[in-house]
């Protein structure tokens, strides 16, 4: 059985990001509108310099610096004000000495100023003005034409999940039509002769469930940016389990199924993708929840599509899918850097237990606290432990890690948590 850590790197040398793709069909063009949160596939360097200008931070005075020293206070000589300059259109006049130019925030410097005073620190008199107190340096309150990026260096990274602040400096930089990976295609299905699907309306038969994993786990990868390909409830029959993988396999880059991967009676998964070609690299990883996991690749298929048995308890399969699916669906869809630190520290409220066998996740709720031990404090979840147990899984918003042989964390203490 493998550790979670040797799995994760496993999982990792398996997956291909798009980014090592061919380019014709891994990048699509989408307009500005449509690529939120989508990830950039290509650098996109600055056309402008930003600030496209030299232009004023303040509402305020265009000065010469020199000139500051003739007009502080009233008795002074003063500096003439000989236009003013709202934002979006050019000076006409540029700056002699003794002057001074009315200016808003944004507006571009008139030449020859080089300072803004801010019209707090001045006092004007017709169209004589004085300063309250001289400027702090020479360039205060004035934003320099290329100071934040210059035109033709690299504006936004490829490989980046655009988020608002992205999409706010692509349309500052006229970018039209953006360059993204396109989504990943996942295909879901869940197996059990026990299912019924959410939609069903009568009164359960005995032994019958409804099918919640699959629910969950189509929100997880469409919450990635993937397109989730909802596949029903497969029964667990070999013949009918191993048409639906054949058949979904072609059309997609990953399967998630739910069950059916561990040891009952009942469970053919693992067989199956053997009988199709695969190569099993994952049959079991040393966590709990989520024993049973198989991951299989496809090497003889033109689009090398992965496929991920999840275990069928519902803790289980969402856990693992936080744990192992995600990080893989983010490195196959292009994100780079990926988010490999995926634990923070926080500290513990309650005392945390495992039996030490094997690597260990709680779920709970963590909170920001301030004061001496400001960070995160994790509570687990009240109600049974049992991955089978969906019921306190409700708005859990972290997982709290206890490693192999780590039996006891004593309330107060620093625990890995892996924020979801
Ligand atoms: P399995 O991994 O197929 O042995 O299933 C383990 C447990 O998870 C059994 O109690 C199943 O009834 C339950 N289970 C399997 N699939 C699902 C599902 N899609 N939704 C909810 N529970 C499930
Ligand atoms: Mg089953």
């Amino acid at each position: 059985m493998l550790s979670v850590t040797a799995a994760e790197t496993l999982i990792q040398s398996l997956v291909i990001s798009l980014a090592a793709q061919d380019p014709a069909t891994a990048i699509e063009q989408v307009p500005l509108s449509q690529a939120f949160q989508r990830i950039l596939a290509q650098p996109v360097i600055s056309p402008l310099d930003f600030p496209h200008w030299d232009n004023s931070a303040m509402d305020g005075y265009a000065i010469r610096y020199e000139d500051s020293s003739k007009a502080i206070g009233q008795d002074s000589q003063g500096l003439q004000v000989t236009e003013t300059i709202a934002a979006g259109v050019s000076p006409q006049l540029p700056l002699k000495p003794g002057e001074a130019a009315r200016i808003f925030t944004g507006a571009i410097l008139p030449a020859g100023a080089d300072t803004i005073v801010p019209q707090e620190a001045t006092e004007r008199q017709n169209d004589r003005l004085y300063l309250l107190k001289p400027p702090a340096r020479r360039g205060d309150f004035v934003r320099k034409q290329g100071d934040f990026c210059q035109a033709g260096s690299p504006l936004l990274a490829a490989g980046l999940r655009i988020g608002s602040a992205d999409l706010s400096i692509l349309a500052a930089a006229q970018c039209h039509s953006i360059a993204v990976y396109r989504p990943l295609r996942v295909a879901i299905f869940s197996t059990g002769n026990e299912l019924v699907p959410p939609e069903y309306t009568d009164p359960l038969p005995p032994g019958k469930i409804v099918d919640s994993n699959q629910i969950a786990l189509i929100s997880a990868v469409q919450r990635l940016g993937a397109i989730a390909l909802p596949w029903g409830i497969v029964p667990d029959d070999p013949h009918l389990l191993k048409q639906t993988i054949a058949r979904i396999l072609p059309q997609v880059d990953v399967i998630l199924s739910s069950g059916g991967v561990s040891v009952g009676d009942y469970d053919y998964i693992e067989q199956i993708l053997v009988e199709l070609g695969a190569t099993l690299a994952i049959r079991s990883v040393a966590v709990k929840p989520g024993k049973p996991l198989t991951i299989a690749t496809f090497p003889h298929l033109a689009n090398a599509p992965l496929y991920f048995g999840l275990p069928g308890n519902p803790v289980s399969s969402l856990v693992s899918f936080w744990r192992f699916v995600q990080p893989a669906l983010e490195k196959m869809s292009g994100l780079n850097p990926l988010p490999l630190v995926y634990f923070k520290t926080g500290y513990t409220t309650q005392d945390l237990e495992s039996d030490g066998q094997r690597e260990t996740y709680l779920w709970g709720q963590v909170e920001w606290q301030e004061g001496a031990l400001a960070g995160y404090w994790f509570t687990p979840t009240s109600g049974s432990k049992s991955s089978g147990n969906l019921i306190h899984l409700s708005q859990a918003n972290a997982l709290a890690k206890l490693a192999i042989g780590e039996r006891r964390i004593a309330a107060g203490s620093p625990i890995a948590l892996r924020l979801l």
